[in-house]
């Protein structure tokens, strides 16, 4: 994903700001990226593991998750160089609630590119918001990682 903001800016900084998901602070929670298992037995591997996503959707499942757990790391760490922000700052008060892959092409074991259409569901400080993107992914250094946005599905 990109830094791109979805929905609106808060008209209100008093309200207040939402936990991270559960799966930040307990491993046993349900992955935030929506696949039936625990955070642990899934996108923990990738964020804390030594093995890279095998596939550009697993990949981009990782990095939804990395963002409703505020791993600003591994968010970095799987961002091509070329097209890396310099920092990232995550703003503490989305939260992220639900992700739909809509579509993928590529991507593979067997692959060098693919891209993954989703729509990623959060809360802005209470407000609903949706972030659809088509994300384009590639391999460096025999890992994916994420090149840039090709638009709105
Ligand atoms: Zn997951």
């Amino acid at each position: 994903m990109s830094r791109r903001r979805p929905g609106r800016r808060p008209a209100s900084p008093a309200a207040p700001v939402p936990a991270a998901d559960p799966a930040a602070s307990d491993p046993a929670a349900p992955c935030p990226c929506g696949l039936p298992a625990s955070y642990a037995a899934c996108c923990a591997r990738y964020h804390r593991g030594p093995s890279p996503a095998p596939t550009a959707e697993a990949l981009m499942r990782s990095r939804y998750s990395a963002f409703a757990v505020r791993d600003r790391e591994y968010l970095l760490r799987t961002w091509h160089p070329g097209t890396r922000p310099a920092r990232l700052d995550l703003d503490p008060g989305t939260r992220w609630r639900r992700l739909e892959v809509l579509s993928t092409t590529g991507g593979s074991p067997f692959h060098t590119e693919g891209t993954v259409a989703f729509r990623a569901h959060c809360t802005e400080r209470g407000r609903p918001g949706v972030l659809e993107e088509h994300s384009r992914f590639v391999r460096h250094e025999g890992a994916w990682v994420y090149l840039d946005a090709l638009g709105a599905p």
